[in-house]
């Protein structure tokens, strides 16, 4: 079965899939039935361009990266790699929001850039505590519901949304941190809409390792700029480009979209992609199906 892959992914079950072919997807393959991405975009052009497809192995669990809807309409399978990475985007997500709440980078920044001038008793670094106050969590999915166990691990009260339970307004009135972990779909793009945003608590923390297009981001631009709010932000609307403003200023914390970006996580979601592709050339059922 001809296998192509958009990029090799790291770890030892890669070396499983024999024979693969690296390449870009910008040129017809008429004898693909098996196509690996790691967030490439797969829509109708790219599938034009493989006639005989049957699989798109995303790796990942976001899958907004691929047009699923045509996939089907094609009789394409899409897999995703939900699971493995929970702990690893949760742990971001709480490094998010500690090095937010209590000023890591900024601090970080006056040692290093030798500005640490002040005794410690009368540092102006004052930053807000865990203990006591209160996390939204908007998804209480398989990602949200592991930050929610950290949170309760720091004493946090929590707060939570799904599709079908909880107020998400009311929530956003209430909690001292918003973590967003939904999915980027029709519904929840722009669901932290400006007016939404200004239903947040003066000095709240809004954190996001979901998917930028889920948040305004020029509304949020704005917001942090009034110094109203804080962010700890690991995804952008178009990445790798970050609005330039918000790398200004002192109360946003900004990574390159490392959720799941550990050793053994990654190595754990190229087993998935892999034994989904084995799977097809075997005639077994899928292991993720999305
Ligand atoms: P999941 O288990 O499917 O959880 C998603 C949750 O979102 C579910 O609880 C779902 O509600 C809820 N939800 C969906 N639409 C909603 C809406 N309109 N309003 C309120 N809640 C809604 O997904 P997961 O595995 O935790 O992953 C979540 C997302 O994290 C992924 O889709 C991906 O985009 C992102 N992610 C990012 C990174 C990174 O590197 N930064 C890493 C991994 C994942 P129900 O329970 O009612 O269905």
């Amino acid at each position: 079965m001809r296998v192509l892959a958009a990029r090799r992914l790291p770890g030892e079950a890669w070396e499983e899939l024999g024979d693969v072919e690296l390449g870009a997807l910008d040129e017809r393959r008429v004898d693909v039935e098996a196509l690996i991405v790691a967030g490439d975009t797969v829509d109708e052009s790219v599938l034009d361009l493989l006639p005989s497809l049957r699989l798109v192995a995303s790796y990942g669990v976001g899958y907004d990266n691929v047009d699923v809807v045509a996939c089907r309409a094609r009789g394409v399978a899409v897999t995703n790699t939900p699971g493995v990475l929970d702990a690893a985007t949760a742990d971001l997500t709480f490094a998010l929001i500690l090095a937010t709440r209590r000023r890591l980078v900024e601090g970080d920044t006056i040692v290093r850039t030798g500005r640490w001038a002040t005794s410690w008793s009368e540092s102006p670094f004052l930053g807000r505590g865990l203990a006591g106050s209160t996390l939204g969590v908007v998804g209480l999915g398989r990602i949200g519901s592991a930050v929610a166990q950290r949170a309760r691990a720091f004493d946090m009260h929590v707060l939570s949304v799904r599709r079908t339970e909880g107020d998400l307004d009311e929530l956003l009135g209430a909690a001292d941190v918003v973590s967003l972990h939904v999915p980027l779909t029709q519904d929840t793009t722009g669901l932290l809409s400006r007016e939404r945003l200004a239903l947040l608590r003066d000095g709240a923390t809004l954190v996001n390792t979901a998917r930028g297009g889920v948040v305004d981001e020029p509304a949020l631009v704005d917001e942090l700029v009034s110094g109203r709010i804080s962010a700890g932000l690991d995804v952008f609307v178009n990445e790798p480009h970050v609005p330039e403003a918000l790398r200004a200023l002192p109360n946003v914390v900004l990574t390159p979209h490392i959720g799941s970006a550990t050793v053994e996580t990654r190595a754990a979601m190229t087993r998935i992609v892999i034994e989904n592709v084995l799977a097809l050339a075997r005639g077994e059922p899928l292991k993720t199906p999305v």
